[in-house]
């Protein structure tokens, strides 16, 4: 999406308005051939020209419809063999009055001013040659019609521009903000809102690229608080949140930016350890476990494990078989450590025996 794809848009809009422009040429070529208004050198060179060639980019244009043909060249070009048309075609008229140079510009005008509403540039390009041939070929005697003739639509295309171009701004700054947002709610739908650390998306997301990004060794480390309920049921539930938060910045702490740290659940905590070696994941689980104790967060109800808030942690490594096993022997280790007392950190056995 974004500006890439808005220019393609605007481009695409003006190569239709180019179909409609090559369109009214054939046409307009056409019927001055068929039914000339002076019987006088009906088929000239230069409105054969127009015919074919409009033709030939019309069907070439619809056939490979990719293609993108220059807009300028091509409303220039066509004006010039107009311009050359009008000169024959005056030449050969026996006693010109004006009427047939203004009739010429007012319908060189009409196709320019349709077709290129959104294009001044095309259209002054088109109506130029032919404006300056006319007023050459009048010899200056109806110079305030033919400005006039040529002013109108000039000035009505300039304000179009103008419009256009502010609804395009405002178009493309709403396109920009809704982007944003998107941005912003993807990754809002990562992060768990209370502690502020992944959430379980967040988690499968980051470890995609992780295990995109090549080979390591990797270690997941389970993290539950001790007796957390009994936290909750005697301080309440808002200093548990409180607890929650606290504990959340201590373990994110303890680790490396590129560690991963996830609120797995409730009171559960997930920290995967990138590209490290077994006895530093352990070094970095005693760190957190020390953080945490650390923090001294009050807890008379930690039955017989401390008298503030502690949490045990069981570790496993990363390896062919996938996240699940991993957090499977981790959560094995995680039990086992609790089953110990708790306030203690165990690894699975495939870590022990490596
Ligand atoms: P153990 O040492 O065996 O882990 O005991 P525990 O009490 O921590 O274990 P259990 O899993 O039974 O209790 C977890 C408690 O965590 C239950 C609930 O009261 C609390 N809890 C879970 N999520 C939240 C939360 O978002 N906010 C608060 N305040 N408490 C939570
Ligand atoms: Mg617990
Ligand atoms: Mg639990």
């Amino acid at each position: 999406m974004s500006a890439k794809t808005w220019r393609a848009l605007l481009k695409g809009k003006h190569q239709l308005s180019l179909r409609l422009f090559l369109l009214l040429n054939a046409i307009s070529a056409s019927f001055s051939m068929a039914s000339p208004i002076y019987h006088t050198q009906p088929f000239t060179v230069p409105a054969v020209l127009v015919l074919f060639g409009s033709s030939l980019l019309l069907v070439w244009q619809l056939i490979d419809k990719q293609r993108l043909i220059n807009i300028n060249l091509v409303s220039f070009s066509l004006g010039i063999l107009w311009a050359w048309h009008i000169i024959i075609k005056n030449d050969a008229i026996p006693n010109t009055d004006a009427s047939y140079l203004i009739i010429a510009l007012l319908t060189i005008l009409f196709i320019g001013s349709i077709s290129f509403i959104n294009n001044l540039r095309a259209f002054t390009l088109h109506c130029l040659p032919v404006t300056l041939t006319i007023l050459w070929l009048d010899q200056g005697e109806h110079w305030l019609r033919v400005m006039y003739s040529i002013a109108l639509p000039g000035v009505g295309i300039t304000i179009q521009h103008i419009i256009q171009r502010r609804n395009d701004n405002f178009t493309q700054r709403l396109m920009n903000k809704l982007l944003e947002e998107k941005e912003q709610l993807t990754d809002l739908s990562m992060i768990d809102p209370l502690t502020g650390l992944y959430n379980r998306r967040g988690f499968q997301n980051r470890l995609e690229s992780i295990l995109a990004a090549g080979s390591g060794n990797h270690f997941v480390l389970l993290l539950d608080i001790d007796h957390f309920k009994a936290y909750n049921d005697n301080y309440g539930h808002s200093m548990g949140d409180q607890a929650l938060i606290r504990v959340s910045a201590a373990i994110r702490d303890a680790v490396r930016s590129r560690d991963v740290v996830t609120r797995y659940g409730g009171e559960e905590f997930m920290v995967l350890l990138t590209n490290t070696s077994a006895e530093s994941a352990m070094d970095t689980a005693e760190r957190i476990r020390l953080r945490v104790y650390d923090l001294k967060i009050r807890h008379l109800f930690n039955e017989q494990v401390a008298t503030n808030v502690t949490i045990s942690i069981g570790v496993a490594p990363l390896e062919d078989d996938g996240i699940e096993e991993a957090l499977e022997l981790a959560d094995k280790a995680l039990y086992r450590a609790k089953n110990q007392g708790r306030n203690s950190i165990l690894t699975s056995d495939e870590l022990q025996a490596a």
